[in-house]
């Protein structure tokens, strides 16, 4: 095989999206998977709907994600003269054409199409040919480009995910590659540039599909090699419809705001439409090594939330305890959470990462541990049981002089209770609440080794005396 170089090709009209990053990923994993290339283009040519903001996000996207590309970003406005190139060489070459027809001449083309129930197209009358007569050259019609697409025959690929696909040139009428004003046209650039960038494989979203014949016969007539071909199916939302913004995170960087790790978003990508056994969790690594366009599936791939959150607390609970404490450290003082003079960070983070899947989750359960928690009245009212607050009062006692650390807080627990002849859960939900604000919360020793004796000692005391 020729050496691999694969393409992302965003157009910066908006953030990266949740598809734009597979189509990245997938992209990025076969250059990876080859020691090929993997090359980043922007593809900004619509100026109307093309922002700086978008491009911006798309390279805060991807490097969140931390696709790194091997060369780029190209920006296809930096282009344009090599496109103007390519079109002059074309009409010298004769495999491009002039053609004069006025805006009000294809409207009146299209009305009789129409009339006659065809599917409206240009009619060719400016394609140059062996004995036919151009019309006369209008005086004041400035000329589009229209490649001369062949008449005959058919034009096909085998994708490698969805096979082999043709289309019948009769289908595809002469694509106009530069507007009067002689800017090229989206096609057209996005040939030139997989030409120019020894592009060996596109890999890409599958409503590029009815581009690809128009790009191939263009490739042809230019001479260049035609790259392999992929075309990814799309991804549906949970609910099976096509995923959008109606699914609320589409945007890559919001599963970053969402307390999601990039590693977690990779692996979930990757099994999005592509598998390897039964594998289900894998590194970055592992995923390069692995990848190839033989196991994509050509079905529509569903997002499952509930997976992506399974994978990410997987990831979660995998990183070095002081990297967890680190990153959720880091949000809790992004919102203005002073973690100093709380619980050990590290620790927090440890037993309270088993009922959060997401930073964000976990910043939340935490914040109140740092900025104080009162228990609403009702919820201690109802659980601290009158024959309960004896024991709780003999608790506190021993509290000052047990061992801080969990079996033999958990050990005095058990003495109290047996002393008291009660279960579990009368010590156990009102320590929770006073100490938590809520009725979940992890097991009453480990919260409170966590919690540090003086914080704990004065919660259940405070609420002792307002009690008692
Ligand atoms: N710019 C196109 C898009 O964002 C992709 C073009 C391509 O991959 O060929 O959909």
């Amino acid at each position: 095989m020729k050496s691999v170089r694969t393409r992302f090709a965003p157009s910066p009209t908006g953030f990266l999206h949740i598809g734009g990053a597979r189509t990245a990923l997938f992209s990025w994993a076969f250059a990876r998977h080859h020691g090929g290339a993997f090359i980043l283009r922007i593809e900004d040519t619509d100026v109307a709907r093309s922002t700086p903001e978008a491009v911006q996000a798309i390279l805060d996207g991807m490097a969140w994600l931390g696709l790194t590309p091997d060369e780029g970003p190209f920006y296809q406005m930096q282009r344009t003269d090599r496109y103007k190139e390519v079109i002059r060489q074309m009409l010298a070459a004769g495999t491009a054409y002039p053609c004069y027809t006025s805006k009000e001449e294809l409207e009146a083309l299209r009305a009789e199409q129409e009339a006659r129930h065809e599917k409206p197209r240009y009619d060719g009358r400016w394609r140059p040919e062996a004995g036919k007569t151009l019309p006369p050259i209008p005086a004041d019609v400035p000329p589009v480009v229209r490649f001369k697409n062949p008449r005959d025959g058919v034009v096909a690929w085998d994708d490698q995910v969805k096979g082999r696909i043709e289309f019948a040139n009769a289908e595809l009428d002469d694509l106009i590659i530069a507007r009067a004003d002689g800017t090229p046209t989206y096609n057209f650039c996005v040939v030139v540039d997989d030409w120019d960038m020894g592009i060996s494989h596109v890999i890409r979203g599958d409503d590029h599909v009815n581009n690809t014949p128009r790009q191939i016969n263009i490739l042809r007539a230019l001479g260049a090699d035609i790259p392999t071909y992929a075309h990814l199916s799309m991804i549906l939302g949970d609910d099976g419809t096509k995923l959008s913004k109606r699914h609320g995170a589409v945007s890559v960087m919001q599963y970053d705001a969402d307390g999601f790790l990039p590693e977690a978003v990779i692996n979930y990508l990757a099994r999005l439409g592509w598998s390897h056994g039964d594998d289900e969790v894998f590194s970055r690594e592992q995923l390069a090594a692995w990848f190839n366009l033989d196991h994509i599936t050509p079905s529509a791939a569903q997002f499952n939330t509930e997976k992506l959150l399974w994978l990410n607390q997987h990831y979660m609970k995998a990183l070095p305890p002081a990297d967890l404490a680190a990153r959720v450290g880091a949000r809790l003082a992004a919102r203005g959470v002073v973690t100093a003079d709380g619980p050990d960070l590290v620790k927090a983070t440890a037993l309270y990462v088993d009922r959060c899947p997401t930073l964000k989750a976990l910043a939340d359960a935490l914040q109140g541990f740092y900025t104080g928690i009162e228990a609403a009245p009702e919820l201690l009212a109802q659980h601290l049981s009158a024959d309960a607050l004896p024991a709780l009062a003999d608790f506190v006692a021993g509290l000052a002089d047990v061992a801080w650390e969990a079996p033999a807080i958990a050990a005095l627990i058990k003495a109290t209770l047996a002393r008291h002849g009660l279960k579990m859960p009368r010590l156990a939900m009102p320590l929770r609440i006073i100490l938590t604000g809520r009725a979940e919360a992890p097991s009453v020793d480990a919260l409170l080794a966590m919690m540090g004796r003086e914080k704990v000692i004065e919660k259940v005391s405070a609420a002792l005396g307002k009690h008692l």
